[in-house]
């Protein structure tokens, strides 16, 4: 009988993220699933009784937490002593935890620790015969494969985007306090800065995924290229409607080729076969072509709708859900007044 255990940690107020929500109902549908297996919560964190009374009808047997002031924020060391020791208290076979950037750094090596083995970005979990699958992608999201494991515990880092959040009913649950041995700390978490200077464009979080492609730098109808006003546009865009910026690789190689650019845009951007593969429910192309090398990446964007002057562009080709054959720089304005 499989045990398993739905490890994740608190946020800055104390609740938990959506990713971790979303991990939630991946671990109710697997022991669902699987038929005779138990369902334990583990809760990391400075305070976890809030997390866990949020959580309190997710049907789990018992509810463990790790709750530390030293636990409130990411640290390598105090965040894999307090996931193996919870792995440990619940006696888990199978670890179901959200994939980001806490967990994602110090999982691999809990599950050395405790002896174990990890799969990242997981895509899906399912059942054979009593047994837990997941499903991963390989080269460059082109390939799938569904794979079971005999190595216990199974840590398994799900996606985020990939199950709908947890929802149910409030209530209150009684914590079981794990006693954690924090190691001695040389780091101090001083607090959190964007990685980018002065504007923070992509956001994993966000419900849109906003490409801007290379036609944003291109010279318009007038004859001259409005690099200026795209760059506000866009910016002014992202602020009102809380989008990820996405984008072409010919708009990031603009900078290497000596062209005006828009300055909050960066290789860190890039969506396709050799960028990033982002997950959101929607995106929005605009002044992007939609050839296939760029399209790759959107594996994962549920709704896909783009903007483009060109009937004929490859989001035509059954790459978006609706193109709109129209000017970019119209279209985004008045989105901007209409928001
Ligand atoms: C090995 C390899 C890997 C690659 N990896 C990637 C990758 O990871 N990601 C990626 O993006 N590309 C990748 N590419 C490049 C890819 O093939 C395309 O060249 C690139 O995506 C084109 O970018 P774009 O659509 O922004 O630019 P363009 O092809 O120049 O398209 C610009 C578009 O803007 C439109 N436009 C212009 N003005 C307006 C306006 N006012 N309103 C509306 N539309 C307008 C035009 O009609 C045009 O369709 C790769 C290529 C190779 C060979």
């Amino acid at each position: 009988m499989e045990k398993v255990l739905y490890l994740t940690t608190t946020d800055d107020e104390g609740g938990l993220s959506r990713a971790s929500l979303e991990a939630l109902t991946g671990a109710c549908e697997l022991v669902a699933a699987l038929g005779d297996a138990t369902l334990t919560a583990g809760l990391i964190g400075a305070d976890v009784q809030g997390a866990a009374d949020a959580i309190a009808a997710c049907g789990a047997d018992k509810v463990l937490g790790a709750a530390d002031a030293e636990l409130a924020t990411s640290r390598y060391s105090t965040d894999a002593t307090a996931a193996a020791a919870l792995i440990q208290a619940a006696e888990a076979t199978v670890v179901i935890a959200p994939s980001g950037s806490r967990l994602n750094r110090c999982l691999p090596g809990v599950a050395q620790r405790v002896g174990g083995c990890i799969d990242t970005e997981v895509t899906a979990l399912a059942a054979d015969g009593g047994a837990p699958q997941v499903q991963r992608w390989y080269y460059r999201q082109r390939m799938v494969a569904r794979l079971g494991r005999e190595q216990r515990p199974w840590v398994l880092l799900v996606s985020p985007g990939v199950y709908p959040g947890w929802e149910g009913a409030a209530g209150s649950a009684a914590v079981e306090a794990v006693a954690v041995d924090l190691p001695a700390t040389r780091t101090q978490v001083e607090g959190l800065e964007a990685a980018t200077a002065g504007t923070q464009t992509i956001r994993p979080e966000a419900d849109l995924l906003f490409v801007a492609g290379a036609g944003w730098g291109k010279k318009q109808q007038d004859g001259a290229a409005h690099v200026a006003e795209a760059e506000q546009i866009i910016k002014g865009f992202l602020d009102k409607a809380s989008a990820s910026l996405g984008s072409s690789k010919s708009l990031v190689e603009q900078s290497g080729e000596g062209q005006e650019v828009i300055s909050f845009m960066s290789h860190m951007n890039q969506v396709g076969q050799t960028g990033s593969t982002p997950r959101h429910p929607k995106g929005l192309a605009t002044c992007c072509h939609g050839e296939e090398p760029h399209v790759v990446g959107w594996r994962f964007i549920n709704e896909r709708r783009a903007v483009n002057l060109d009937a004929n562009c490859g989001w035509a080709q059954g790459k978006a859900d609706v193109l709109y054959v129209a000017d970019a720089f119209e279209v985004m304005e008045e989105l901007n007044k209409l928001l």
